[in-house]
């Protein structure tokens, strides 16, 4: 039928290049991760120390150290490992939206295929950096890990951090403690947002240092999750650690933009495809379990209160994925996007939980087993309304947009 419009450019329409790598990476998550992970949930170790190369009390599994080598050298061969990133520090050039939508299809297994972690805040480091610390990351040869929580400092950073940073010499001296920290096992730095005016503080007072892990002064102890019994979050503490000048990232006092950015790119908008790649795979399981599962004589996929809850899965898969490809290609066109980064995040984390809820529901005791991914998919997504800002911190991030943005945010 003739329609007097021209064809939408909207994001709801991936262009052919970004369908042709969404195929590309589900082809690749069936081939190497799917079939892996049998094995991966069977290798529940709750003991001391480390085995086969897998951090210490997974409370799901983990693999041993060769096959996630394999998996990182299959993600880097595939062009994966650094889709979004630009093209120029050696990345794929697929931007936000690339990186989402490879993201839900990696997301479909509970074996991630292993990703290059180089965070945005290195993209906007001197060219030195950028050599020093960008490029290995975006390689796979470093890694880092963000740290902004402390233990009174959650959900309002801005005004309650406590960990500072003082001029010394050519350097600078941090003093104070960080709480939650993800990934400091296998970090080589820590991104480190530190109060360098107590006056000023979020408005030009905090400042982000890039730190060696190992730096003297630094102690760790784990925090002890339902994600990972021990050994991912930790608290860290900073006594009198040494940092030298040329480690400031962005200009001094002008670290909490570079967190915040960091913050609704690479956590809050993830977590939107985090909720699709495992709404996709929970729902693939669903419907099957409930076209083969029979009770009273007839299979559940023919009961209605069954159809019904996984019609509301359906619902919000589709609503949180068409959320994540607007924001990711409106931050690629290079808008503001941190109100939709918040609502990806919200409804990704709750609507993502509540939909996995339902999962579980349909599939009955076996959702609770650790048979399935379902019950690491529910965990993780139930995280998802407190890791990264919880819900009520995405309301308020939602709400500050409509008050002083007024219309054109929910017009657009
Ligand atoms: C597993 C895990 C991993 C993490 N990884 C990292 C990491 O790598 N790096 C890092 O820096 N941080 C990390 N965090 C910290 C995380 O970002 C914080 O836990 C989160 O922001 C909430 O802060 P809080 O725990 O201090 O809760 P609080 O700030 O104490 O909040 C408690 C409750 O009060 C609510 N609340 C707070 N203020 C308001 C308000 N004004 N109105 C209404 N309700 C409100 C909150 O939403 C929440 O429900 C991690 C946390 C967890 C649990």
């Amino acid at each position: 039928m003739a329609v007097k419009y021209s064809a939408p450019t909207a994001p709801f329409a991936l262009p052919p290049e970004l369908i042709e790598l969404k195929e590309h990476a589900k082809n690749i998550v069936e081939r190497e991760c799917i079939p892996l992970e049998a094995k991966f949930l069977s290798n529940k170790w709750l003991g001391e120390g480390v085995k086969d190369g897998a951090t210490e009390g997974q409370v799901d599994g983990s693999l041993p150290a060769e096959d996630w080598a394999h998996l990182k050298k299959v993600s880097q061969d595939a062009g994966l490992y650094a889709i979004g990133l630009p093209e120029e520090y050696g990345g794929g050039g697929y931007g936000a939206l690339g990186e989402v939508v490879v993201a839900e299809q990696l997301n479909r297994s509970v074996v991630k295929l292993p990703r290059s972690n180089a965070m945005l805040p290195l993209m906007r480091g001197t060219d030195a950096q950028k050599e020093e610390f960008l490029l290995p990351s975006i390689r796979g040869e470093k890694r880092f890990c963000f740290a902004q929580s402390e233990p009174g400092a959650g959900s309002d950073p801005g005004n309650s951090m406590r960990t500072t940073a003082k001029p010394d010499g050519d350097g600078w001296r941090i003093n104070g403690e960080k709480m939650w920290i993800s990934g400091v096992e296998a970090a080589d730095y820590l991104l480190v947002l530190a109060v360098t005016d107590p006056e000023k503080r979020q408005r030009g007072g905090m400042t982000m240092f890039i730190v060696d892990r190992n730096a003297e002064g630094i102690s760790t102890s784990p925090i002890e999750t339902w994600l990972v019994r021990k050994g991912h979050q930790h608290h860290v503490w900073f006594d009198d650690v040494y940092v030298p000048a040329g480690r400031v990232l962005g200009e001094v006092g002008y670290g909490f933009g570079l967190g915040q950015e960091w913050l609704a790119i690479q956590d809050r908008l993830t977590r939107g495809s985090l909720a699709c790649g495992r709404l996709a795979r929970g729902l693939e399981i669903a419907t099957e379990w409930a076209k083969s599962r029979e009770t009273f004589g007839a299979p559940l996929s023919e009961r209605q209160a069954i159809q019904w809850m996984l019609v509301d899965v359906f619902m919000d898969l589709k609503s949180i994925r068409a959320i994540s490809y607007e924001t990711a290609a409106r931050y690629d066109a290079g808008e503001e996007v941190r109100h939709l980064a918040a609502m990806t995040k919200f409804m990704g984390g709750n609507w993502g939980h509540r939909s996995m809820d339902k999962i579980m529901q349909v599939l009955g005791g076996i959702g609770e087993t650790l048979e399935t991914p379902i019950s690491t998919f529910y965990r993780e997504l139930r995280h998802g309304r407190i890791g990264g800002g919880t819900d009520e911190i995405q309301r308020i991030l939602m709400a500050r947009a409509l008050f002083k943005q007024g219309k054109s945010v929910w017009e657009a």
